[in-house]
Parts: structure tokens; sequence; C-alpha cells
């Protein structure tokens, strides 16, 4: 856990969230300001900051967070029409929030390439 660090405090538990899933390494739950019908932060445990920060022995965390997301994709029945998943990283990334988290945005066409 890194103080101040708005994704700990969720995955903690002392920020309230609209969770979706959680086991031992991960915790993902709805964004606050969806931009697709289903929004979705896949959140590791672990704080890593950006993508910049993951180190070699986070090669199966990383894994784990992109099949939690197409779990959750396939439950709430997109897999087949679609949807994206994307990881900001730093300013020109669009990241925000120096925790990474893999959005998952479905429910809608998304175009591309984005903004
Ligand atoms: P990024 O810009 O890639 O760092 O994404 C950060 C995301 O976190 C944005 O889509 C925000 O809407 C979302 N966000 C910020 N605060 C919260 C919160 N308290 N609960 C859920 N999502 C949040
Ligand atoms: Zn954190």
């Amino acid at each position: 856990m890194s103080d101040n660090c708005l994704f700990c405090k969720i995955a903690a538990g002392d920020i309230p969230a609209k969770i979706v899933f959680e086991d031992d390494r991960a915790i993902a739950f709805e964004d606050i300001s969806p931009q697709a019908p289903l929004h979705v932060l896949v959140v590791p445990r672990k704080h890593i900051a950006t993508l910049n920060d993951l180190q070699p022995e986070d090669t199966e965390l990383a894994g784990h967070l992109v099949q939690v997301a197409a779990k959750i994709a396939a439950d709430r029945g997109h897999d087949n029409s679609g949807y994206r998943t994307v990881f900001n990283c730093n300013a020109d990334g669009g990241q925000t929030v120096f925790h990474i988290h893999l959005h998952l945005l479905a429910g809608r066409s998304l175009t591309w390439p984005p903004g």
C-alpha cells in the first residue's frame, strides 16, 4: 500500500467503490466517470505506479489483470460483440491515477484511433 494512493485505498476498503470482482491479487470496480455502458477498472492490489514500473516478477500479475477483464466482459455478455482494454501511461497516455489499472470498456461501438 502506498500512502495517498486512491486505488490502494479502494483496494483496502477505505474508500467505497462499486466492486464487480476481487481476489487475492486484483480488484475490479466501476469507473466513477464511465465512458461506455460498461466501464470497469481492473487494479492489482500491489501498488505499481505506471507500466514503466512493471518488473519481471509482475509478468504473471499483468496477465492476470487481462484475464480478469476478459472474464468480466464475458460474464456481462460482451465477449462476442467485443470490448476494449486499455492501460494509459503517463501524461501523453492520459494517465491520471498513478496506480496501474486496466480499463475495460464495452457496450457500444468504440472508435479508433482513440483521441
Ligand atoms: P486514467 O486516466 O487512465 O489514470 O484513469 C483513471 C480513471 O479513474 C478515470 O477513468 C477516472 O474516471 C477513474 N476514477 C477516478 N476516481 C475514481 C473513483 N474514486 N472511483 C472509481 N473510478 C475513479
Ligand atoms: Zn496504489
